[in-house]
């Protein structure tokens, strides 16, 4: 099957990245890139496996600012990089998979009808997510399609942990419930784990996913139990740019006693608050660690302080810990972070090796002591390559 290519596409509110991939026993990465700035100033980039740059333009400046036209830009460089092979299927990251899906599915006409249905549940990203199927249903009506979603990884919850405190008559009937994201990240996390430490595999695992987005989810043998993001991805961890978990009511007082419009709620807790909101300086940690101001000291206890919280009570409801996993450009790469979550942690038995948290790889690797009771380890994510696995498993069904 090594002729057979694997598309992979993650297309947001305002990007759209690809990644291609051989069809090996695992899939083999060729070469990964987006078009960026779709309503701005849409520049296409490319890099190969290895990290050299194929391709960095912007698109013609008369071509529409649409996800349609980036996509068909993207295809048509592709055509160009693989002549010879055959593409055998595409798979699709999709944010929110509602109360129907709960595993990966084949693109149908009556998939999409029911994706549709899902809009209200994540109206930035779900029509960014639908739209490419349905234009490569109609470019390449050959090559099967498989959505993959993000809030699947969470359905294995137990009922308590999925529910909110409202009548359950009114969660039932409008699909109410702590969906969960990152989900094909943990997934990846999860199918790495058995590689490295059986303990951490077959046991309770906590994982940390702390990028711009950020959540955390609690497994118990590879199955996820618990997890900080709820009903939308607002829900649990400070972020870049999003509040995390606030007293609800607040929302009331803002629409009733500030004047505010719902707009501008939205964007107060989307868009301005988290790591930018409480710092005044940026959304980015880089920028945090490297500023002397005092709110950007702030920013960064305010968020460490909350992963170790979240530790705590994602462990309460697995029982314990065996395992801590950091993943995602900050749980990668911040080793301030790391530190300080793990001395907040100590007393669960968390015991840090100073000299390994500052050691970096792009491998998966461990920083705890080897005495420590439980076992800290880095390891990248890698949610395409889990798509595309679920891709070529869900075509050849
Ligand atoms: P997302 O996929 O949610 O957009 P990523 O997982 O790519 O986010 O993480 C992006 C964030 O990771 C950046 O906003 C930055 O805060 C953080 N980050 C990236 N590199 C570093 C680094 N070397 N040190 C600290 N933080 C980093």
């Amino acid at each position: 099957m090594s002729d057979a290519l694997i598309l992979v596409i993650n297309a947001g509110s305002s990007s759209i990245k690809f990644s291609l991939f051989e069809a090996e026993q695992d899939p083999q990465l060729i070469c990964k890139g987006q078009v960026e700035g779709i309503f701005t100033e849409p520049a296409f980039s490319a890099k190969s496996a290895a990290g050299d740059t194929l391709a960095a333009s912007p698109l013609p400046a008369d071509a529409p600012k649409t996800h349609d036209t980036a996509l068909r830009y993207i295809l048509n460089w592709l055509r160009g990089h693989t002549a010879g092979k055959t593409l055998a299927v595409i798979g699709h990251r999709v944010v929110h998979g509602g109360p129907t899906f709960t595993q990966p599915v084949r693109v149908t006409p009556q998939v999409l009808d029911v994706l549709d249905t899902t809009i209200p549940l994540a109206p930035l990203h779900a029509p960014a997510n639908i739209l490419p199927m349905r234009v490569l249903a109609e470019l390449l009506p050959d090559v099967p399609q498989v959505a993959c979603f993000d809030t699947a990884f969470h359905r294995t919850q137990p009922e308590t942990t999925q529910l909110y405190a409202l009548p359950y008559e009114f969660s039932q009937q409008h699909g109410i419930r702590r969906y969960g994201f990152h989900g094909l990240s943990y997934e990846y996390i999860a199918s790495v784990l058995p590689r490295i430490d059986t303990r951490a595999a077959t046991g309770r695992t906590i994982v940390a996913h702390l990028g711009n987005g950020a959540s955390m989810a609690a497994l118990s043998a590879g199955k996820c139990q618990a997890t900080t993001m709820g009903f939308t991805a607002l829900e649990g961890l400070p972020m870049g740019t999003r509040t995390g978990s606030f007293d609800p009511a607040l929302v009331f007082h803002c629409l009733t006693h500030l004047d505010m419009s719902v707009q501008a709620v939205s964007d107060l807790v989307h868009k301005q608050s988290g790591l930018l909101g409480l710092s005044g300086i940026s959304s980015d940690m880089r920028d945090l660690h490297a500023s002397d101001e005092p709110r950007a000291k702030l920013a960064v206890d305010y968020f460490c302080q909350h992963v170790a919280r979240e530790a705590a009570s994602l462990a309460a409801a697995i029982e314990g810990i065996d395992a801590l996993v950091f993943t995602a450009g900050i749980g990668e790469n911040d080793v301030i972070v790391r530190q300080r979550v793990c001395q907040q942690l100590r007393w669960l038995g968390i015991d840090l090796d100073e000299a390994a948290n500052v050691q970096r790889s792009p491998e998966p690797h461990r920083i705890s002591r080897p005495d420590s009771r439980v076992a800290v380890y880095v390891i990248p994510t890698n949610e395409e390559i889990m798509i595309a696995r679920h891709a070529v498993a869900c075509a050849v069904d």
